[in-house]
């Protein structure tokens, strides 16, 4: 059994709370909320820039059918004014006459069904427009929230960095000239144990497990000399008498 004095033993316990301090204080790091909602918002965007993309495409598309449907419409158009000059004009015989009525007949009905295609795909057009200018106005939405909460993160990190950097020195401070062999020890427990390397004995308590030990075992402890590093039989880790 391991020998170290009483008092390094007694002062285990104060770089053990400087440690799970560090610990508590870099899982609280590692999991604020704000990391989060960051997180979800990043995703969110993220998912928003596809959709952009497919939405800027289906304008520009429509854009272009737009155009052709307006060209469409122009040119049958132009060809009925024309039919109407001559119509006007008169001067043609009867079977000529009637031939040009039948056709600006068949490109009258030709326009109106253009115009309506034309209505329809400038309808679609405003249509894409709309959520494509949604989901930017979203995006600028979640651009300046993520900015908010960046700054918010630096701040709350900032915090715990203190916490850290003074739990650290606390540490420093705890384990200085402490008997090397027993920090070792203490160090691999604590690895292997969740964080918990020492811990005090509270009547016949262990509070590092919190079971109590049984009899015999706690007369071997108390029977122990005072330099004597012992541990805890359910645990395994340094109990550390107190008085
Ligand atoms: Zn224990």
């Amino acid at each position: 059994m391991p020998t170290a004095p009483a008092a390094d033993q007694l002062r285990l316990l104060d770089v053990q709370d400087a440690d799970l301090r560090i610990q508590q204080a870099e899982h609280r790091r590692a999991t604020l909320p704000v990391l989060a909602q960051l997180e979800a918002l990043a995703a969110e965007d993220a998912e928003l820039e596809v959709e952009a993309i497919a939405r800027g495409t289906e304008a520009s598309d429509l854009r272009r059918e737009v155009t052709k449907a307006e060209d469409d419409v122009q040119a049958v158009r132009s060809r009925k004014e024309r039919d109407e000059g001559r119509l006007a004009a008169g001067g043609s015989n009867a079977k000529d006459l009637q031939a040009l009525q039948g056709e600006l007949e068949v490109l009258t009905r030709r326009l109106s069904d253009l115009e309506d295609i034309e209505l329809e795909v400038m309808e679609r057009l405003e249509n894409a427009e709309r959520v494509e200018d949604a989901v930017k106005a979203r995006r600028a939405e979640i651009a300046t929230r993520r900015g908010e909460l960046e700054q918010e993160l630096a701040v709350e990190e900032q915090a715990i960095d203190e916490q850290v950097a003074d739990a650290k020195a606390e540490r420093v401070r705890a384990a200085e000239g402490i008997d090397a062999a027993l920090v070792s020890l203490y160090e691999r427990l604590r690895d292997q144990h969740g964080g918990v390397g020492a811990a005090a004995l509270q009547g016949s308590q262990c509070l590092g497990c919190h079971m109590s030990l049984n009899p015999a075992d706690l007369r071997a402890i108390e029977a122990a000399a005072p330099d004597q590093v012992v541990r805890c039989e359910e645990c395994g880790r340094i109990l550390v008498r107190k008085d």
